[in-house]
């Protein structure tokens, strides 16, 4: 870890103009977690709580640019990927990893909930072939998984096939999260696995239609847990309780779903 006062880390990830999801739910994340977040955006999106309305890709100069000024000075002890949204910008931020040995989390964020495609189809092969091998953690919800392997998975047994599946793709390990498949007990149930080992994380089923944002939510609480030294396990069992609880405080803002909420 890098001699600074502050665990560091970075999310490189597209900007929620409505500020339930991407950029801004993993900075709130970050704050939360008394980490300090540094961002690397990649698109801007114009969304509010119906729909995103319009997406502009970062240039790529300006995309390196963010890169190198954060590299030099504030290395990350680890970092989040979250919407990337372009081939142009998936090969970028695959090369800067080559370099980079901290820990990455990726989450494969390709449509919002609310409908708006946030990956483009030519970027989801690169995604694949150059990022996936370089994740020490991917956390697909179910659509991501579905999309990445192309077919259904239905039921909690499929859910760990579909896991073990996805690390044969190339990822260090893979954290399938539960929220759109059924509850069991009414405990929401996520699966992770490595290939060789593997475990069901459980929580509380939360009715709540305020759920904008949780998957971002959750990759950037397991990134900063990371970066503050916690294992794995122990941060992806952190990050889903404070994913719960923002869950049971989310209230609705604007008028469709509102955002999970960030609470310090
Ligand atoms: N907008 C941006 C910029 C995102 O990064 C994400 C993350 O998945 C979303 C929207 C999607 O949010 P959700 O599907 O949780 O509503």
């Amino acid at each position: 870890m890098a001699t600074h006062s502050k665990p560091i880390a970075w999310t490189i990830a597209g900007s929620d103009s409505g500020g339930g999801a991407g950029i801004q739910a993993d900075l709130a994340t970050f704050h939360d977690f008394h980490i300090h977040g540094c961002t690397v955006i990649t698109a801007i999106t114009a969304q509010n709580s119906f729909a995103v309305g319009h997406i502009s890709g970062t240039p790529r100069r300006t995309l390196a640019a963010q890169i190198n000024a954060l590299d030099s000075d504030m290395p990350a002890d680890a970092i989040k990927l979250g919407m990337l949204g372009a081939a142009d910008i998936v090969e970028m931020v695959a090369k800067y990893l080559e370099d980079y040995s901290g820990f990455v989390v990726c989450d494969p964020v390709m449509v919002a909930t609310s409908g708006g495609e946030l990956l483009d189809d030519s970027a989801l092969e690169i995604l694949v072939e150059k990022i996936l091998p370089r994740a020490d953690l991917l956390t697909p919800n179910l659509h991501e998984a579905e999309k990445l392997l192309n077919r259904n998975i239905g039921g909690l047994h499929a859910m760990e096939r579909a896991a073990a599946d996805i690390v044969a793709l190339g990822a260090r390990s893979v954290l399938l999260t539960g929220g759109h498949f059924p509850t069991l007990d009414k405990q929401r149930l996520d699966y992770w696995t490595d290939g060789e080992q593997g475990f069901w994380l459980s929580g509380p089923d939360i009715k709540t239609v305020n759920t904008h944002g949780t998957g971002c939510t959750l990759s950037a609480a397991i990134a900063a847990a990371i970066a503050k030294g916690y294992s794995l396990s122990d941060a992806m069992v952190l990050a889903k309780s404070y994913v719960s609880k923002g869950l049971r405080l989310a209230v609705q803002i604007g008028g469709g779903p509102g955002p999970v909420a960030h609470y310090g």
